[in-house]
């Protein structure tokens, strides 16, 4: 049975760009706030629109780990009232919160090769687990494919190439779409993922996040390639 979600008013401590869209926020929680969760799990963010309460779900982008602490990565889309909102926050703002929620998780035991597969703020799951995966001391191969529009765009870039620099078992492969200046991977995440592991998914769990569009041809692409349904898990931003 899903736990039930706990309130709790958090603090905007800090407030960081990551590119010209994307903002990385750290929120502080009370003391006696129980802010446990399973990486990969997403919080509520509450508010009022229009006189009336409303909600959006974001994914945690911290790990479990950060204790009192929770980080999240959010994209300003256009129109939109959410992320607006979070925009226009100022360090030292408080906002109402609950969490945890959702299913798509780590689970244990850990697949002995895991692929996580990410575009835009569809990383902000990936980087709590993957956090979480070598604070634990997981011995698993870990991959991580990261797509994005713009070489800009690659969010948490430095993190992911120092965890590449200390760890053997980690791979990290960003992928840019409409490359400037790139010398990289320009292929969508669902090519690289059929050229990578085509015939080479025996005991390969996949994590991905990211758009709908992104998720669904991802998920075909695994079927295709015969992975068992049970070792596919899909986040999906709607
Ligand atoms: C489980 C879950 C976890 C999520 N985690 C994150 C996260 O970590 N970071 C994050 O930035 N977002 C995340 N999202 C998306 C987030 O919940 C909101 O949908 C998003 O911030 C837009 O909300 P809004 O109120 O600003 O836009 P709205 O006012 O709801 O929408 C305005 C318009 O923008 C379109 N739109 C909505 N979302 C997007 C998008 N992402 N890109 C392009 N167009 C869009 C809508 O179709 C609509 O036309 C998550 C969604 C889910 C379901």
């Amino acid at each position: 049975m899903a736990e039930k979600p706990r309130f709790y008013d958090a603090t905007v401590s800090k407030i960081v760009s990551l590119s010209t869209t994307v903002k990385h926020f750290v929120l502080d929680y009370p003391a006696d706030a129980d802010t446990r969760f399973i990486a990969g799990q997403f919080m509520m963010v509450h508010l009022e629109k229009e006189g009336a309460p409303h909600k959006k779900p974001y994914s945690i982008a911290s790990s479990p780990s950060l204790s009192g602490k929770i980080e999240l990565s959010i994209k300003l889309v256009e129109g939109g009232y959410v992320s607006t909102w979070f925009f226009k926050l100022k360090e030292g703002d408080v906002i109402r919160t609950s969490l945890p929620y959702g299913v798509f998780h780590l689970k244990e035991p850990f697949a002995p090769h895991m692929v996580f597969v990410g575009t835009g703020t569809g990383i902000a799951p990936l980087r709590s687990m993957i956090k979480n995966l070598y604070e634990r001391g997981c011995k698993s191969r870990i991959d991580l494919i990261f797509g994005n529009r713009y070489e800009t765009d690659v969010l948490y870039k430095d993190e992911w190439e120092a965890l590449a620099r200390e760890h053997s078992s980690f791979r990290f492969i960003p992928t840019v779409s409409r490359p400037k200046d790139w010398k990289g991977e320009t292929a969508y995440v669902q090519e690289i993922v059929k050229r990578e592991y085509t015939g080479k998914t025996d005991g390969v769990s996949f994590f991905g996040c990211g758009l709908v569009p992104m998720c669904k041809e991802l998920k075909a692409a695994l079927l295709e390639m015969n992975v068992p349904k049970e070792r596919i898990h899909f986040e999906q931003f709607t």
